[in-house]
């Protein structure tokens, strides 16, 4: 295999891993993958009888080449072995005939974290001593709060968050302003999430304010389109299997299935990642909320986001461009940049695109997918609960449906369940499915849900309305590049 990462537009671009995760994408604005993985296998039998940080370390020497092994073992020990409240990291519920991955045990209780905690450290040790790097995050809650824990106090990087005034949940902004470091930075942006994307991207490519930078402080992206942001989840698809050979579930090469729910296709491409490396992965079943665009894909080959956009229950999946597609449809077509190109260049002038035939049936061979609406997310965070006392958040819940409909066409392979977010950060949606109601103060809905579910409140979200917050300045769209600016002069003036 080659050990250079190529963007998915252009296989004349170049890069190191150590480079690719400082730059983040692609000047062509494709995004940077490993071309040939078909020689790179892990050895499972050896792979599963280590920790998470064991396991972790095989994966990425393989889509590391550059990192030594002394530089990867410190970035996972530094990432994994305080920050998680449960020494599995990623840890496996078994539910009636399925088996949950709760990837939410980390410091902000939702799967970004997994990623999150690792990139900093991947960054720190890819950058030369002059190197700096602004990091630059648009979310609609979770990728800004699980980036500024991650990236707060780190040298030589510093982070600024853009989310839309009002667009996130009271929660998430609370934890977004009481996560404060020498080097964090919040704006709330006036505008929906994909005006702070759409200009963060813009941001990217401004000649102007990279000249202003200078030529040390570069400017990189803590989402998943970032290849060392989605790495690290690879790693607990082998947890998850890992977990069920130890409790006698699966023998050890037999193939089970699992159901993602999905908003930019990070979390599922994971999924694959870790299939193309060996693990027995039959299909992956990617769910929906009511922006379907990848379900309506894997009907008839197109895609197209020329359609109304539904603020759900689910708003970390309200997305209609999910960028790491592209990479899918990269491997599966061969590694064609050529024609990964032409679709990216359709989607963006006529908002869709059609693959071949022969692409879509490759595709459906390792993936199936479907949607669950609000009234479907709530109606199985409530069925769950009733009758099996689990408690779902409605991220993870939009899969439970999908899931269901996957069983009941292979009822015999072990199905696993991506838990992406603790149920307590969405309380209203669960109130209203368990209790029938909510209360305007989320302090009140979270103890409600306590009283009648005796579910646990993860600490950091229990503590969290008693930190001091900071403000966020509300700025327009505009002027995001001067901030950027500003902030990044603040944080490097010592060095
Ligand atoms: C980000 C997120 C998702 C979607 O994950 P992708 O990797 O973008 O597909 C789902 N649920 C929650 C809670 C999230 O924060």
């Amino acid at each position: 295999m080659t050990n250079y990462y190529i963007s998915t537009r252009n296989d004349q671009i170049k890069m190191s891993a150590k480079d690719a995760i400082i730059k983040g994408f692609s000047d062509d604005k494709g995004l940077f993958v490993l071309p040939d993985l078909s020689d790179q296998q892990v050895n499972l039998a050896s792979l599963i009888k280590k920790d998470y940080q064991g396991m972790a370390a095989d994966v990425l020497s393989i889509l590391l080449p550059d990192f030594s092994e002394a530089e990867i073992d410190e970035c996972l020990h530094n990432a994994y072995d305080h920050s998680f409240s449960d020494e599995r990291i990623t840890p496996v519920e078994s539910v009636d005939n399925f088996h949950v991955l709760e990837l939410f045990h980390g410091p902000t209780s939702a799967f970004k974290d997994v990623g999150l905690q690792l990139l900093p450290e991947l960054m720190r040790t890819a950058l030369s001593p002059e190197q700096r790097v602004m990091i630059l995050a648009a979310t609609s809650g979770d990728t800004g709060t699980a980036a500024l824990a991650g990236f707060k106090n780190t040298k030589q990087m510093g982070i600024s968050v853009f989310f839309p005034d009002g667009g996130v949940s009271p929660i998430q902004k609370q934890q977004m302003l009481t996560t404060k470091g020498d080097n964090t930075n919040v704006a709330a942006i006036d505008g929906n999430f994909d005006d702070a994307q759409t200009n963060v991207k813009h941001i990217f490519n401004d000649a102007d304010l990279k000249q202003r930078l200078g030529k040390d402080i570069n400017l990189s992206s803590a989402n998943s389109i970032n290849i060392g942001r989605l790495i690290p989840q690879i790693v607990y698809y082998f947890n998850a299997y890992k977990q069920l050979v130890d409790a006698g579930k699966v023998k050890l090469g037999d193939p089970i299935s699992f159901t993602v729910p999905t908003g930019n296709f990070g979390d599922v491409l994971a999924g694959y990642y870790a299939k193309l490396l060996g693990l027995p992965v039959k299909k992956l079943v990617v769910a929906c909320n009511s922006n379907k665009v990848l379900a309506d894909f894997f009907t008839n080959g197109v895609y197209d986001r020329n359609r109304p956009f539904f603020k759900t229950v689910a708003p970390s999946m309200d997305i209609q461009i999910s960028s790491n597609f592209e990479r899918l449809l990269f491997y599966k077509s061969g590694g064609d940049a050529a024609y990964i190109k032409s679709l990216m260049d359709q989607l963006e002038t006529t908002g869709k695109y059609e693959v071949t035939p022969s692409l879509l049936a490759s595709i459906q061979k390792d993936f199936a997918c479907g949607f669950s609406d609000d009234q479907q997310i709530e109606a199985s965070i409530k069925e769950v609960f009733d009758k099996y006392h689990y408690l779902m958040d409605p991220h993870t819940a939009s899969g439970y449906s999908v899931m269901r409909a996957a069983q009941a066409q292979d009822p015999d392979t072990p199905m696993v369940l991506l838990s992406t977010a603790s149920p307590y950060k969405f309380v209203d949606a669960v109130a209203d499915a368990v209790l029938g109601s909510h209360d305007d103060d989320p302090i009140k809905t979270t103890q409600a849900i306590f009283k009648a579910t005796g579910v646990e409140v993860p600490a950091n979200l229990a503590k969290v309305w008693e930190l001091p917050e900071d403000q966020a300045p509300v700025i327009e769209p505009s002027q995001m590049a001067d901030f950027v600016y500003q902030r990044s002069m603040e944080v490097f003036k010592h060095d």
